[in-house]
């Protein structure tokens, strides 16, 4: 299977997706954790309720019963989405979940941060749970399968790309980049103008932000590490953000570097392209 077929979702088989084990055991705990939470927020009270009327532990009861029905259908389907990838569309409820905004917000903003919470309490670095969160974010991208228009969608850089002793600003114009060959700005740069998209090599993540709410792109490619790339999906939500975890040859924050393959990958799946 190639790459684009990722992207298309021709492969039958189930795809196993390293690293994302403990991943999907945090979800799992986290999701059982909100329903364990949900039922004693409705049995504590139950006593109390039925003096006002008697039906009401019934009515909260099945409203709880219904959001931890939602809870664990949207576990489930992040699980699926992580485990079978574009296998997933097989079934048209599936494609739709799988599609749906409501899901990756569940992710980002419920589900991501208790399972940060329960990986500290079970002692599962936090860089690992960013690692799988990010697989399952690009997955979701992927099956979110649109088209778009190389002109909405916008690549982000991080200003550390950069070879440490180039004197050329780049961050205001990368068009500057003399392609000199000694980080891999002139290769992006090559790559934004063969497809015809944009490439910003952003100071810090305000900078970023400005630039996503200035072009309103429909879709983002950004390199960065683990804990940038995950706190800038969770902002930038709902717009998909494809990740890529940058290259740390001299640790985080200095001359970093990107597989230009992915970067490749990324554009024409957004695209809906062959490579
Ligand atoms: S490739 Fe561009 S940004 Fe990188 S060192 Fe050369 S001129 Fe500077």
């Amino acid at each position: 299977m190639n790459k684009t077929d990722k992207w298309q979702g021709n492969s039958s088989s189930v795809e196993y997706r390293p690293g994302v084990g403990p991943f999907l055991a945090l979800l799992a705990a986290s999701s059982v954790g909100i329903v364990l939470v949900g039922f004693l927020l409705w049995f504590i009270p139950t006593i109390g309720l039925a003096n006002i009327h008697p039906a009401l532990p019934f009515i909260t009861g099945a409203l709880l019963v219904v959001g931890a029905l939602l809870v664990l259908t949207g576990a489930l389907f992040i699980m699926l989405a992580a485990l079978k990838g574009s296998n997933s569309e097989s079934s048209v409820v599936g494609a739709l979940l799988l599609r749906s905004k409501l899901l990756r917000w569940g992710l980002f903003k419920l589900f991501l941060p208790l399972m940060v919470l329960v990986g500290g309490i079970v002692r599962t670095p936090k860089i690992k749970i960013e690692q799988a969160f990010l697989v399952i974010n690009n997955q979701m991208v992927r099956l979110m399968g649109r088209k778009i228009k190389p002109e909405r969608i916008l690549i982000l850089m991080p200003h550390c790309i950069q070879f440490d002793d180039c004197k050329i600003k780049v961050t205001r114009n990368v068009e500057n980049c003399a392609g000199c060959g000694k980080c891999e700005v002139g290769n992006l740069l090559d790559l934004a103008h063969e497809y015809g998209i944009d490439l910003f090599i952003s100071t810090g993540g305000t900078v970023a932000r400005r630039k996503v709410y200035e072009d309103r792109p429909q879709a983002v490619i950004a390199v960065a590490c683990e804990r940038d790339l995950t706190s800038g999906i969770q902002d930038a939500y709902p717009l998909p953000v494809y990740a890529i975890v940058n290259k740390r040859p001299h640790g985080y924050c200095m001359e970093t570097g990107v597989d230009l393959v992915d970067v490749k990958e990324a554009i024409v799946g957004l695209l809906g392209k062959a490579a």
